[in-house]
């Protein structure tokens, strides 16, 4: 079972209590973008085989939206932050990296 960190709570959350948004970071397309990034948006993702970041919204708690960056094949969890950031934190980055070598983020992994 996944289990995450609620960055809000403190709080260590198994995916029961959790309800997934997707892929985290993305750039949000308007009025007035062409139809091609408008259509990328709504409909196209990230499938990565290892690093990714995702939405994740402490449904049965809080009601806060977070970020939490884990891996898609082993499930290890990186961390968790909140929402309200255009990027992950540095040491976030910093500790997979660590982890990971040659992951750096922004390069689609
Ligand atoms: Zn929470």
């Amino acid at each position: 079972m996944l289990i995450l960190r609620c960055p809000y709570c403190g709080v260590d959350v198994d995916e029961t209590d959790l309800h997934a948004g997707g892929q985290a970071h993305l750039t949000r397309e308007g009025p007035g973008s062409s139809d091609a990034d408008f259509e990328d948006y709504l409909f196209m993702r990230e499938n990565p085989k290892g690093v990714h970041f995702e939405r994740w919204r402490h449904a049965y708690g809080c009601g806060k939206w977070f970020h939490a960056a884990r891996c898609t094949v082993s499930l290890e969890v990186f961390g968790t932050y909140p929402a309200q950031t255009l990027r992950p934190p540095e040491e976030l980055c910093d500790r997979i990296a660590a982890k990971r070598p040659g992951w750096s983020w922004g390069r689609g992994e």
